[in-house]
Order: structure tokens, then sequence, then C-alpha cells
């Protein structure tokens, strides 16, 4: 029997659109302003928001849930709207546990807003790419100001009014040469315990299919990626294993194990996590926000009826369907699953841009990948055997193999 909600059902919210206060160089959503180009304001409704937070929590088979605000840049709507929000999830939730996690720049941040996310338990997500250097590279104003300065303002903030926040970084080709800088940056100077960080992966504007592929300019390569993880993966596994969780580690030793990765890229299959966009328009993933994976609008259908559609359940299994041959022969596929089906657009024999789904393509970082998994080997085989044994995984800082 298929029980599509076995696992907890998200679809993030975007209660301002792709707009932002900031305009990243990278930022693969600003652009989806032009998905609606007829309204120049991209808010939320509070009709839009009250169908919303009913069916989100009508839609889910486990205790808790999770609301996931997203942007743009969350804070320029303003507390009263989140307010609203959570005298909805009230209401509709009937004493169900309720948590929030809200992803945003850190720039906006007030005395008001970090108490409001401190009584209410919200999570907070930090964009900040490490040190001033490395963050002002790339994340500036539309003028072109640097934003280092207010991220850090923010997270003081948030400290003060000790609000539970997480730090999530981006990769590019800049940062990814001072991996350990990056690292040792977000353990001894912000005191994080939970790191997330992406590469940036994108192709130069313009190209078509069938094209020789490359990148854009703020891309990591794969020579950079693999380089980048293992010095990470080093300094972590020789002292942090345990007190600092580096979402990556943590689910490559997942799928060491053979459980489900925290993160979806790690994953055998996507789909479990849409994305609605301020007028109710709901897709199948954050990175897929176009016209060809919309599954329709709440105003018309349920998002239990959206995310388990036909079109859904397509998308989500194409990842492991539409494989290249290069990934279902790979003897870290076990590991890596082919990444995010988003940066499959290499042929890595013909060096062509490929459609991301067609199944010829693999991920533009695959051999930066392959290095990692190959040195992080020793290591995840010991802590899977330790965990096996009912030990902890932190043994691993005191074997000899780490002298090596
Ligand atoms: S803060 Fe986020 S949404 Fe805003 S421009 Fe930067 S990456 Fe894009
Ligand atoms: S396409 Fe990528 S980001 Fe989206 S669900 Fe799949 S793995 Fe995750
Ligand atoms: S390491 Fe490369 S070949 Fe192997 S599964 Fe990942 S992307 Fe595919």
């Amino acid at each position: 029997m298929i029980l599509p909600f076995s696992r907890p059902l998200y679809v993030m919210v975007k209660p301002i659109g792709a707009h932002c206060n900031l305009a990243c160089r990278y930022c693969y959503y600003l652009d989806k302003k032009g998905l609606y180009p007829e309204q120049k304001q991209h808010q939320m409704s509070d009709e839009t928001l009250e169908q919303f937070i009913k069916q989100y929590i009508e839609a889910q088979t486990t205790p808790q849930i999770l609301f996931t605000w997203h942007g743009g840049e969350t804070f320029m709507r303003p507390l009263s709207f989140y307010q609203k929000a959570m005298q909805l999830q009230q209401r509709y939730g009937a004493g169900r546990q309720i948590d929030n996690c809200i992803q945003t720049n850190g720039t906006l941040v007030t005395p008001e807003w970090a108490k409001f996310l401190h009584d209410n338990r919200w999570l907070v997500g930090v964009s900040i790419d490490g040190p001033q250097e490395f963050h002002d590279e790339y994340r500036r104003t539309r003028d072109g100001r640097p934003s280092w300065a207010k991220v850090m303002h923010g997270i003081d903030m948030l400290n003060k009014y000790q609000v539970e926040w997480n730090a999530m970084a981006v990769v590019n080709d800049y940062n990814a040469d001072y991996p350990l800088d990056f690292y040792r940056f977000f353990r001894d100077e912000l005191g994080c315990r939970f790191l997330q960080f992406t590469p940036i992966v994108e192709t130069k504007p313009g190209l078509m299919e069938g094209d020789t592929y490359e990148s854009t300019d703020e891309s990591v390569s794969a020579e950079q990626w693999g380089n980048f993880l293992c010095e990470v993966f080093d300094e972590w596994v020789k002292k942090d294993v345990g007190e600092m969780f580096v979402q990556l580690f943590d689910a490559t030793l997942a799928n060491w194990m053979g459980v489900m990765p925290g993160v979806c890229s790690m994953a055998k299959d996507c789909g479990h996590a849409g994305v609605m966009e301020w007028n109710g328009d709901v897709y199948s993933c954050d990175h897929f926000v176009f016209p060809e994976y919309k599954l329709g609008n709440i105003s018309q259908n349920t998002i239990y009826e959206l995310m388990n559609s036909g079109k859904q359940m397509e998308f989500s299994k194409a990842k492991a369907m539409m494989m290249a041959q290069q990934c279902q022969e790979c003897e870290w596929l076990f590991a890596c699953n082919g990444e995010c089906p988003k940066n499959r657009v290499l042929d890595h024999v013909t060096r062509k841009l490929v459609h991301p789904l067609s199944g010829g393509g693999a991920c533009v970082l695959c051999e930066g990948y392959r290095r990692f998994f190959s040195h992080a080997a020793p290591y995840m085989d010991f802590m899977k055997q330790e965990l096996l044994a009912g030990r902890e995984a932190r043994g691993v800082m005191k074997k000899e193999i780490l002298t090596k």
C-alpha cells in the first residue's frame, strides 16, 4: 500500500514572492518575479494565507506540523502578517503542535522582530557566506552596497534575544578556495552548531540545450567543490564530530547507514518539499519554479491534491528513473543518488548542456563528489560500525585512521 504522507509533507511559502532588499549576484530566485509580470506587488493576501494554513494543516498526517516561510526576503512582510498567520495556525491546528521556521538574509532584524521570534520559538535560518570578505563578494544590495555588517548586526540581535538560529551558506567560486577560513568562521566566530552549505551551480544565461556547457562565473567548479568538502571534512572529523552538525556530512553518513538523509539532494527521490508562491500557485520544488512544473493553485485544488497529484509523483520518481548511465554504474550511487536533478545538466561525455530531467546529464560537480566520497569512505565506514555497535560516531576522532 502506498502511504504518500507517511513522511511529513512540506510546502515552503513565499509570502512576498521573489522580492528582496538584496540582489545577490548568484540569486536563483529574483527573476521569478517575471512569472507574474502583470502585478507589481507580490504580497500574499489574507484570503490566500488563511486558505493555505487551513489546507496545509489538513494535509498533514503527523502530529507535529512545520511551517517554513521563505523568500525573497521574508522580513519585508510586516510582523502583523506573521502574527495573523499564528492566529490562523491556532484556529485550524486544533491543539496540534505547530512549529515555524523562517529563512532570512538577516539584514532587517529589529528588536521587535527578535522578540517575536523568541517569544514564539521560531527557528531562523540566516544566509551568510562566511567572513566579511567572502560574504560581500556577492551578497550586495541592488545599488552594490555590501550587506555583511547588517547581517552581523541582525545575528547579534537574534543572540541578544536568545532566538534559535542556524547559518545557511553557499559555496561559490570565491569562498570555495578558503575552506578552513570558511568553516572556522562559523564554528569559532559565530558559535554555530548547525551548518548548512550549498554549492552554487548555475548555467551561463543564454545557453540552449545542445550547446557546450558553461557555468556562471559565481559557480563553484567540480575541482573546487571536491577540495572544499575534503578540507572541511578533515577538520570536522578530527575535532568536531558530535559537536558541530554539518548537514552534508550528516546526510552522507545517513546514506552510509541506509537511512533517509536529511537533505533532499542526497535522497533517492524528490517531491516531498513543494513551494507555494504569494498567490497560491504551487510548484514541484524551489528549484523547479517554472511554468511546466506548476502543480496548480490552492484556490482550485487543495495542497493535499496538488502534492499528491500524478504530476508531482512523476517529478518525485524522475530523480531515480531519469539517471545518467554514469550514475547508474557509479560505486557511490548509494551515497549520492545522483545529487539534485537541478544540477544534472552536463553530459560528461560530450560536455553539452542537457535538460536536467532528461536522464542524459549527471551532476556538474560529479568529480568533486567522487573525490569527497572516496576520501571520507574510511571514516564513514568506521562511524557506521560505531553506530551499529551502539556507540557514538564521535569515536572516530580517536581512531588511528586519522593519523594517516
Ligand atoms: S537574500 Fe536571498 S532572495 Fe535575496 S537576493 Fe540574496 S539570495 Fe536572493
Ligand atoms: S530537485 Fe533538487 S532541491 Fe528539488 S526536491 Fe529534488 S533534490 Fe531536492
Ligand atoms: S558521484 Fe557522480 S556518477 Fe556517482 S552518483 Fe554522484 S553524480 Fe552520479
